[in-house]
């Protein structure tokens, strides 16, 4: 049997940040890092929609042309149980159906958490604040300082700590944040538009580090964030 190619960290990365950590079963919803694990284990399950061979779940959908199953279109990200379902009941999850909840997960996950088009900036800026205290706050806390003893001892209760804190707190306000902006883009002024921008690139810098187990940097967090719709 050909051996298959592991799934790149670079589509493991796009996945999780498309579902912002949450299974994209827009019935389902729950978190992929649950606060109850500390956040310390994700239970993601990267799920095919069309399987490899000539057998499994949604086999018949498999498209004519050339195909390629560990494609970042060809997965989806669910929690354990949603995974076994639409694996053992394949009928009631077509091939479109998954991909519908793939193309509308953020605006399922948006209204799921409240998250709206506010009319005017004062509104959005109530809706991100408490994220970003909690985030602040936490950062304050635990973050290691430059250069500090997180390097040389990961195996730390404090590094420890801090990676947990990290995925079960920090990346999720992040997300939400993100979300929240996204829908209030038409609050921003030019020069918040190219902060947003640094920011969601310091949001992916995160999680390829702590999610994807990418080494490598992250852009620092843009201090004029702190001030979005103020
Ligand atoms: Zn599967
Ligand atoms: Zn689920």
């Amino acid at each position: 049997m050909a051996s298959r190619k592991a799934i790149s960290t670079e589509i493991k990365l796009r996945l999780f940040s498309d579902s912002a950590g949450y299974c994209q079963n827009p019935d389902c919803l729950q978190p992929l890092y649950p606060a109850e694990m500390g956040g310390e284990k994700h239970i993601a399950e990267m799920a095919h929609v069309i399987p490899h061979g000539e057998k499994g779940p949604r086999h018949e959908e498999r498209p004519t042309k050339e195909f390629e199953a560990d494609s970042f279109e060809n997965l989806i990200l669910l929690c354990p149980t949603c995974h076994t379902i639409i694996d053992k009941a394949p009928d009631g999850f077509s091939r479109s159906t998954l991909l519908g909840w793939k193309s509308k997960h953020l605006v399922a996950l948006a209204h799921s958490q409240g998250i709206q088009t506010y009319e005017d900036r004062n509104q959005a800026r109530e809706a991100v604040a408490a994220a970003m205290a909690e985030n602040k706050a936490i950062w304050k806390e635990y973050a290691p300082v430059d250069g500090g003893s997180f390097d040389y001892n990961p195996e730390s209760e404090a590094a420890k700590t801090w990676e947990n804190r990290m995925r079960g707190v920090i990346l999720p306000n992040h997300f939400r944040i993100e979300a929240i902006i996204k829908k209030n883009q038409c609050h921003m002024d030019p020069d918040e538009q190219e902060t947003f921008a640094r920011y969601q690139e310091h949001v992916r810098g995160l999680a390829a580090r702590h999610i994807g187990g990418v080494a490598g940097e992250a852009l620092r967090y843009p201090a004029a964030m702190d001030g979005i719709f103020s």
